[in-house]
């Protein structure tokens, strides 16, 4: 029983209990002694009897429906994971009684389920074999950085990185050498690009997406061209590529006209383009592309750097 009803609470009922007897024995003798009948009796008690009654509703309502109303709205508030974890009233999970035992294992199953709810938007955002973020996650940051970048009146850079050659890579070395290719190329990008703004995306296969505010084309062609070097540098064996011995990249950038972002699909169709022109130009190397302010096909121009290439 103790586990139920605090022993507050049982006192006070068992308060009420003897008091409302007491009183109603009292009564009867009272009316009995002066020579009433049965029905003055109970008439006599009924008035004790409804007090009893009044007060152990107001003691069940007190302690029992009013915390499960609390711990209703609390756990009502808590559904909405997106906001900040609040903690069960204190006073309802330090309770002895069934309600604080209520009130703790409902805590414990929504830090569960946030947990989870966590673990699971994870997966979602997120490159398995890489640990950069994918195609969600460059969505979910694009509708922060937007509005970011449009009310700064900055410019964004967006750099398509493809690996040269990769499928022969994998036709000669295997697929697990390749996801572990993969991962290396990840390392780089995310010691390279390290700004808290910086998005890093794989947006599949081979290819990876980065997105720079604030970054015009001359730094981000800088970036991008050291960045280039740092995989080349890392040295991985690529015997059938044409181009190097090791594995390299190519990466296609692009920069926004006059501070202002275009459209995240376009910016990647025009990466997309520059690298095209890295590939037609021999691979392992950096293009950019700037686009007019009107953003017209004629004022695109593609200027491709010529790389060092070791042999
Ligand atoms: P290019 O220099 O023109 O980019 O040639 P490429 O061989 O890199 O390009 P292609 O598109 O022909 O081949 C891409 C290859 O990437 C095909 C596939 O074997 C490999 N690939 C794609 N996704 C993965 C992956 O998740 N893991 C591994 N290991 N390989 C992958
Ligand atoms: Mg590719
Ligand atoms: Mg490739």
């Amino acid at each position: 029983m103790k586990n139920y009803l605090s022993a507050r609470t049982l006192g006070v009922l068992a308060g009420i209990w003897i008091g409302s007897s007491l009183a109603t024995l009292t009564a009867a003798w009272l009316v009995t002694t002066a020579g009433g009948t049965l029905v003055t009796v109970i008439l006599a008690g009924l008035p004790v009897g409804f007090a009893g009654l009044a007060a152990t509703l107001w003691l069940i309502n007190r302690q029992l429906l009013v915390p499960v109303r609390r711990m209703t709205d609390h756990v009502r508030l808590e559904h909405d994971f997106s906001t900040t974890p609040r903690e069960m009233p204190f006073d309802l999970s330090s309770r002895a009684d069934a309600v604080g035992l209520l009130a703790r294992q409902l805590q414990r199953l929504i830090e569960e389920s946030r947990s989870h709810h966590a673990a699971l938007l994870e997966q979602t955002l997120n490159d398995p074999l890489t640990g950069l973020g994918n195609r969600r996650m460059l969505e979910k940051r694009l509708d922060i950085l937007v509005p970011l970048s449009r009310r700064l009146s900055c410019t964004v850079s967006a750099m398509m990185i493809d690996v040269d050659h990769f499928k022969a890579f994998n036709d000669n070395y295997g697929h697990p050498a390749g996801d572990s290719c993969l991962v290396d190329i990840a390392g780089v990008l995310r010691d390279t690009f390290r700004r808290e703004t910086d998005v890093v995306v794989r947006l599949g296969g081979e290819e990876f997406l980065v997105l720079l505010i604030n970054t015009g084309h001359e730094e981000a062609r800088a970036l991008a061209d050291a960045m280039r070097g740092m995989i080349q540098a890392l040295g991985l064996p690529h015997e059938y590529s044409p181009v190097a011995p090791v594995v390299t990249v190519s990466v296609g950038v692009v920069t926004s006209p006059n501070g202002l972002l275009i459209d995240i699909d376009e910016m990647i169709n025009h990466a997309d383009q520059a690298l095209y022109d890295c590939k037609e130009h021999g691979r392992n190397r950096v293009a950019v592309r700037l686009i007019g302010a009107d953003n017209t096909p004629a004022a695109h121009t593609t200027a491709v750097d010529s790389a060092t290439r070791t042999s």
